[in-house]
């Protein structure tokens, strides 16, 4: 096959037009869709979650490997595929975000990160069933210690939890406190497998941490508690957070605030108890 013939079905249009600028976790946006190809989005909105393709136009598409000094100490270097940074030889970015509603030939989408005027290759619809992988692991999962950017760790584990929960709420936004807090004390990337969760009685914050951690009672890594407090363990280490009243606290407010704030918190170790 000497050539693809690929056509923009329609174009990305938001309020950021330089890829630098783009937070990682995207921002509001619409896609609209070019009226040719409008009857393609018929039943669309019979999906919450949709995956969009598009032609990454501003990044270089000579470049195999990146640096990724971020997340160590020292600097490592990465394959364009392994990793997910725009460069690469075929610019194609995927992208899954919540479909607000659909306006005509217009999708009114959030959470995407894809720049103001970006084409459109396609569109689909995102399936938990064969999509989402609760049990799959990346090097962000595994091996990055707690980011010491802590606003963009925050917001991207606010977004994993999301994921899995269903809504931002204050149990949401909480239970990634918890969690950021648990892996700086325990030295520990998100996911590590010798974490042991037990959930207190706020179902949020349980599916929160839970997702978050990667616990599972088929991995033996998630019990139930019979009390308010969350008990994060690893390795006969154990940190305890009793959560304080959020209900109503805004939840920029809630990702801000010292930790003991939302908890109360408490270290301790298992082989005393
Ligand atoms: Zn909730």
């Amino acid at each position: 096959m000497n050539s693809l013939n690929l056509r923009p079905i329609g174009v990305v249009r938001c309020q950021i037009s330089k890829s630098s600028e783009m937070p990682k976790q995207g921002i509001p946006a619409r896609v609209e869709v070019f009226s040719e190809y409008a009857p393609g989005l018929l039943g669309i909105e019979r999906s919450t979650h949709v995956m969009v393709l598009g032609w990454l136009h501003q990044a270089d598409r000579d470049v195999l490997q990146v640096r990724r000094p971020r997340y160590t100490e020292t600097e490592v270097r990465r394959g364009v595929f392994a990793c997910r940074a725009p460069v690469r030889p075929n610019p194609l970015g995927v992208t899954i975000v919540k479909l607000l509603n659909v306006e005509g030939n217009v999708l009114h989408v959030d959470g995407l990160d894809m720049t103001d005027g970006t084409p459109v290759l396609d569109l689909k619809p995102h399936a938990a069933g064969f999509d989402g992988v609760f049990c799959a692991r990346s090097a962000r999962d595994l091996s990055r210690l707690a980011d010491p950017d802590s606003e963009h760790a925050l917001r991207s584990m606010v977004r994993e939890a999301e994921n899995f929960h269903g809504e931002r709420c204050a149990g949401v936004v909480a239970g990634a406190r918890m969690v950021y807090h648990a892996m700086k004390i325990f030295g520990v990337a998100q996911k590590d497998p010798r974490v042991v969760l037990s959930v207190g009685e706020d179902g949020c914050m349980a599916d929160s941490v839970q997702a978050l951690v990667g616990a599972t009672f088929g991995n033996k890594r998630l019990e139930c508690g019979s009390q308010s407090a969350f008990v994060l363990s690893c390795e006969g280490q154990e940190l305890w957070f009793r959560p304080r009243y959020l209900e109503h606290t805004p939840l920029e407010e809630l990702l801000e605030q010292d930790i003991d704030a939302l908890f109360d918190c408490e270290v301790s170790s298992s082989s005393l108890l």
